[in-house]
């Protein structure tokens, strides 16, 4: 169980807190809700009636029978994500509360190693019967396994029963109204009209948070990308604000920058650098690349994935969709500031980032378990670990080491960004300008041309 449920731990992963979080000592509780799978009748007893419906819908039951941690796992994952969704920002903004939510989160994993009974009191921003699960994790995971949940009546019982703990509260400035969160982005936007500053130009497509077109700004000629965030659809508008400031602090030439933001009928206009190589997917899905190339891209990526890191930000959606192009062959990677959430399809809405494999599709063109459900993807994740590459004998050594340090299912052993930016592989990296024809082809054949160099 240990190593199942090391999988979905992330090392350089954690949660920046929004609102307000009480952290308490450990506390006895009495009553406890035991989940246990009956191999003869395959099913689960004791679990959440939620729960089992997002199992049985993803999984088979010859696949839960196989295998009935990597199933819980998943599903626990899952419902995790969703609802670390819902409150989530991606951007720690100081070392302190780096420190502290890696502390919170390892609470989270490793509570109840030793005892069934204890358990963390995370109420405030948790679900319990999502979160206060017992982890006992040297449990045989074949035949009947037996894991401890803890129901949210029970957590009630057991804060009365408890004398008060010690209790660590983090201290928050009060949750803004609309009116303060507003006041706020006309003093971080531009006073001007952005229609006055730029001329709008095509669109580029639509995402979760807004639409992205194309401008020029008027005075210089220059061209630049512009993401159109409707406040009025933007429920969290407070993360939006938050991530603004950060990204206005960060320049790297492997990210792509921000460049100024307006406000304009409640629209916000966030303009950036115009990459007009498109995404790394259309170079990956329809030519081939060669191991040098891959490293070169590999390099620029962790360069800029690096320097989020040192910045105490965590991107959580790493994918070749966000990574874009140059026509240059420059590369850099985009959407480290703004949540994916809101109108979207189901994915999007439910995940944070993706929870399929990514680090293969460069060399198969598209990521392990892309056609399966999110829930079923983690399950076979949980259940086969790393993902089989198919040409795997055809890579070279370094490039197969690179991949093994990238997919190791342990996340104590999987390698940093930083320590990636060290490997061996990566001095097999080109130019990145050798990367002009495969993506002039790329664009060739999907019909796109996203502009003419000025
Ligand atoms: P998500 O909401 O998950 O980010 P998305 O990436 O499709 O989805 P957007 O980030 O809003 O949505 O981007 C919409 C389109 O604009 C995408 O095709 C994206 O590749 C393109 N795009 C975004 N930023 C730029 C940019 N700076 N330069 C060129 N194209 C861009
Ligand atoms: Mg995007």
């Amino acid at each position: 169980m240990k190593a199942i449920t090391r999988i979905f731990r992330r090392k350089d992963e954690v949660t920046p807190v929004t609102e307000d979080m009480n952290i308490s000592t450990p506390t006895v509780v009495t009553h406890t809700l035991h989940v246990t799978y009956d191999p003869n009748t395959q099913s689960y007893e004791g679990i959440p009636d939620a729960w089992k419906g997002y199992i049985e819908a993803a999984i088979s039951k010859d696949e839960i029978a196989s295998n009935p941690q990597a199933a819980i796992a998943a599903a626990k994952f899952w419902k995790y994500s969703i609802r670390r969704k819902e409150t989530d920002v991606k951007l720690i903004p100081t070392p302190q509360v780096i420190q502290e939510e890696t502390e919170a989160i390892e609470h989270i994993f490793e509570t109840g190693k030793d005892s069934c009974e204890i358990v963390e009191d995370f109420t405030s921003v948790k679900k319990p019967e999502e979160d206060q699960i017992n982890r006992k994790e040297e449990q045989s995971n074949d035949q009947a396994s037996n894991i401890t949940l803890k129901s949210e009546d029970q957590v009630d019982r057991a804060e009365d029963k408890v004398a008060p703990s010690p209790v660590q509260v983090r201290k928050k400035s009060p949750k803004m109204s609309d009116e303060e969160v507003m006041k706020q982005f006309k003093l971080l936007c531009s006073p001007r009209n952005p229609e006055t500053v730029y001329k709008r130009d095509k669109e580029l497509g639509a995402g979760a948070s807004g639409t992205v077109f194309i401008a020029q700004e008027k005075a210089s000629g220059r061209k630049v990308a512009v993401k159109d965030i409707d406040l009025d659809k933007q429920p969290k508008k407070e993360l939006i604000l938050t991530e603004i400031r950060v990204m206005k602090d960060l320049q790297h030439e492997n990210l792509v920058n921000f460049l100024d933001v307006f406000l304009l009928n409640n629209h916000l206009w966030v303009v950036m650098e115009l990459l007009d190589g498109g995404p790394l997917t259309d170079v990956v899905t329809e030519t081939i690349m060669k191991e040098s190339q891959i490293a070169a891209v590999c390099h620029h990526t962790l360069k800029g994935l690096d320097y989020l890191h040192e910045n105490g930000i965590i991107h959580r959606d790493i994918k070749s969709d966000n990574v874009l192009l140059g026509k240059d062959g420059s590369v850099k990677v985009t959407d480290f500031g703004f949540c994916a959430n809101i109108i979207g399809d189901e994915k999007r809405q439910t995940m944070v980032g993706t929870p399929y494999w990514m680090a293969p599709e460069m060399i198969e063109g598209e990521p392990p378990y892309l056609k399966e459900t999110p829930l079923r993807a983690l399950y076979l994740i949980a259940s086969n670990g790393k993902p089989v590459v198919s040409s795997w004998n055809k890579l070279t050594p370094e490039f197969q080491d690179f991949l093994n340090r990238c997919l190791d299912v342990d996340v104590d052993k999987r390698a940093s960004a930083m320590e990636l930016l060290e490997h061996k592989f990566l001095t097999k990296a080109v130019s990145t300008t050798t990367l002009k024809p495969l993506i002039e082809a790329a664009q060739r054949i999907l019909g796109k041309r996203i502009s003419h160099t000025p």
